[in-house]
């Protein structure tokens, strides 16, 4: 499936925050949000202001979509699946989200973004309940236990994740032993519990039309 392969710094920039999609430089003054701010292109900082109505909307999809590196036909499905469920549409939307295996391998602290989440996974390193899968989008549930797999106990990439990642927490909605290098999903996130900036009500305003 075709992948967005550009700077992905210039997506942060795009979107105005932090995604989140290099990992450990995310989180020193080196991020390009740390340093300046504005979008891309030699207009950027004209355009920044100017948003309002669908452009907002817009926005906000973008940035949700590039957050979770999700493309846009998948994205459409997540919202399908989460308006046909029972709940606050905006909110089982980004429930799905978390509840794909790469971002959980990314809160359990098993990589240190989402994208090295996601190599990760289809490298086949991880377990869902012993048995191996190499499916970023898994959708995990109540009770499952992502695991790495023995052979790949060792792998430094895993091991250096796990050392960055320490300050960050885990979740409520996880466990972790650092022992056993093994993840439970305790229960499904809650709204409060997706620690993130995104008004998924927009979204939805967007998908509405
Ligand atoms: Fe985004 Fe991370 Fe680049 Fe900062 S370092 S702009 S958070 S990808």
């Amino acid at each position: 499936m075709a992948r967005y392969v550009g700077p992905v710094c210039r997506l942060c920039r795009r979107e105005g925050m932090k995604l989140f999609l290099k990992g450990e430089r995310c989180y020193t003054e080196k991020c390009a949000i740390e340093k300046r701010n504005v979008p891309p292109g030699e207009r950027g900082k004209g355009r920044k202001a100017r948003l309002a109505g669908y452009g907002l909307q817009l926005r906000e999809k973008q940035k949700v979509k590039r957050m979770y590196g999700v493309l846009e036909n998948q994205f459409r499905r997540y919202f399908e699946a989460a308006d046909r469920q029972r709940g606050i549409t905006g909110e089982t939307l980004l429930q799905l989200l978390e509840r794909r295996l790469d971002s959980v391998v990314y809160r359990l602290g098993l990589a240190t973004s989402r994208p090295q989440a996601r190599q990760l996974v289809r490298h086949r390193h991880f377990l869902i309940n012993g048995r191996r899968t190499d499916i970023p989008s898994y959708s995990v549930r109540a009770g499952d236990v992502v695991s790495v797999g023995v052979t790949s106990m060792k792998k430094l990439l895993i091991q250096h994740a796990m050392e960055e990642v320490k300050g960050r927490g885990i979740p409520e909605w996880l466990e972790f032993d650092s022992e056993k290098m093994s993840g439970r999903i305790t229960s499904l996130p809650t709204r409060e519990q997706i620690n993130l900036p995104i008004q998924e009500q927009l979204i939805v305003e967007l998908y509405s039309k």
